[in-house]
């Protein structure tokens, strides 16, 4: 009877306690959340490129609009100063209204994820290329789910959630990360993994805890607009 009695108690305890171990026992943080949440760090809204350096450490030379974008210029790809691991990007696109090229030369351009994994930027309207390389593929490693593309000359929105691979503790293996990616409010990748593999010709290699966000220069002038991150 007695046994049976502690055995309910620590019954009881246990489900009591399960919300707090899944991490409910801490009040939500109150935010804004916008267009642009009050947590966020706004890398660039119209003017102000100071958050960006270009790929020698010096002041960035893309083109400032007066539509409050920036555009890719040739004068090469651009990093944010601060480094950032796990995170929540909101990033605004158009390439060239006027189409040139085709397949990967048109309108390209890139996100790179802790200046190693890159999530394409490309004119997918219409163009084809292979599918690991189309807009919103996880370059060289995942095509999108669907091609929700706007036409060229539209702006486009991603949304996305990356979580940092890690080296395991004896630093023989990687623990994946992944990536989450909203194009335009459509999921179009759910949850992949990210094992390690930097992009091809990608500026960094190896897996870190932390990392600058690179926006690419492919020579097609694509533009970039209301930039904004959350540290996760
Ligand atoms: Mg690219």
């Amino acid at each position: 009877m007695k046994s049976m009695k502690l055995g309910s108690l620590a019954l009881i305890l246990l489900l009591v306690s399960a919300p707090f171990a899944l991490g409910a026992d801490k009040e939500p943080a109150i935010i804004n959340p916008g267009p642009t949440p009050s947590d966020a760090i706004v890398l660039f809204s119209g003017k102000d490129i100071s958050q960006w350096k270009n790929d020698k450490g010096a002041d960035v030379q893309w083109k400032l609009l007066p539509d409050g974008s920036m555009e890719v210029n040739g004068s090469g790809s651009i990093q944010t100063k601060e480094e950032f691991g796990d995170c929540q990007l909101h990033i605004e696109w158009a390439t060239p209204s006027e189409v040139k090229g085709d397949s990967q030369g048109r309108g390209n351009s890139g996100v790179y994820f802790q200046g190693r994994y890159e999530i394409q930027v490309l004119d997918s309207y219409n163009n084809k290329t292979y599918f690991i390389g189309q807009a919103g593929s996880f370059y060289n490693h995942f095509a999108p789910l669907v091609n929700a593309s706007r036409k060229p000359g539209e702006w486009q929105t991603y949304d996305i959630i990356f979580h940092t691979p890690k080296a395991t503790a004896d630093g023989k293996s990687v623990t994946p990360g992944s990536f989450t990616v909203l194009h335009n409010g459509v999921l179009i990748q759910d949850h992949i993994e990210v094992k390690g593999d930097a992009t091809t010709a990608a500026k960094f290699s190896g897996v870190a805890p932390k990392g600058p966000l690179i926006l690419q220069d492919h020579g097609n002038p694509v533009r970039y607009r209301n930039i904004w991150i959350r540290k996760l």
